[in-house]
């Protein structure tokens, strides 16, 4: 039997250890980070003073699988129903954005470059009736 090697979560909750993956800009969308950056204890106390960090960054962890709710049927259910609202969103947006996690990023080994014009409008957390995490 395969292993499956590690995946990441492409838009987990701030937490020491995590990857930060990229920031919200003004206009909603997510600017990546080229280069990984670890979340430690003082990113944490320094950048979390004013609001939720989940809705100004996107953090990346450990896919966790079947002990995350968004897990069904063995897929994450995020990117599925993204993708699933909004099919041609790829056909109109092809490119892919120059993220750090992409060889073990979960949402791009479940639904390929399709997830990748999904992800910048993803905001984990949000209050705002577009998030779907
Ligand atoms: S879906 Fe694509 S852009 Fe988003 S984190 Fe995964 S590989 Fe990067």
């Amino acid at each position: 039997m395969q292993t499956e090697v590690n995946k990441s979560c492409p838009s987990s909750v701030a937490q020491v250890g995590a990857i930060l993956l990229g920031v919200i800009n003004d206009n909603g969308s997510v600017g990546y980070l080229e280069t990984p950056v670890e979340i430690d204890e003082d990113f944490l106390t320094t950048a979390g003073e004013n609001a939720a960090l989940e809705r100004r960054f996107r953090f990346s962890s450990k896919c966790v699988k079947s002990g995350c709710e968004q897990w069904h049927d063995g897929k994450c259910g995020v990117i599925e129903r993204m993708i699933d609202l909004n099919p041609d969103w790829h056909e109109h947006n092809p490119s892919l954005p120059s993220c750090s996690i992409r060889p073990t990023c979960r949402w791009y080994s479940q639904e390929g470059a399709k997830a990748c014009s999904h992800c910048p409008h993803v905001v984990t957390n949000s209050l705002s009736p577009v998030s779907l995490v």
